[in-house]
């Protein structure tokens, strides 16, 4: 699998092909608000190597997730979700289109602050 699709949106964002509200950036991850949030805070979480999706995942992919998944209490405060317990946040990963994935690229979803939300 090569580290780059060409015809993919969250690849070009990750290069800054395509314009996103940056997050947070390392060498491996990159971190940007979604487009389209359903919370008021929401953001993706994604690898700059196009995986395609959470089902290509195997053991050699275990630090890279770690480190995305590591980054998130950081970030969550970071971008405004309130502190646990009383606020908190909510980690989505949709994989396939049974599991409602419409970005081909691996991102989690991270989405939280204060309640009504959108969607969830
Ligand atoms: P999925 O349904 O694949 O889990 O989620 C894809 C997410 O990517 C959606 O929440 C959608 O709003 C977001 N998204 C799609 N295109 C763009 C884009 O060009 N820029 C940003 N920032 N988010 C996008
Ligand atoms: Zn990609």
């Amino acid at each position: 699998m090569s580290a780059h699709d060409p015809n993919c949106i969250f690849c070009k964002i990750a290069q800054g092909q395509i314009p996103s509200k940056r997050v947070y950036e390392d060498e491996e991850i990159y971190a940007f608000h979604d487009i389209n949030p359903w919370a008021p805070v929401h953001f993706l979480v994604i690898p700059k190597a196009h995986i395609p999706s959470m089902a290509q995942v195997t053991g050699e992919h275990a630090a890279l997730l770690g480190r995305m998944m590591a980054l998130v209490p950081q970030l969550a405060l970071q971008e405004g979700c309130n502190p646990y317990p009383q606020g908190g946040w909510r980690i989505v990963c949709n994989t396939g289109d049974e599991g409602g994935q419409e970005v081909h690229h691996l991102h989690f979803h991270v989405i939280g602050g204060p309640r009504p939300w959108k969607k969830g």
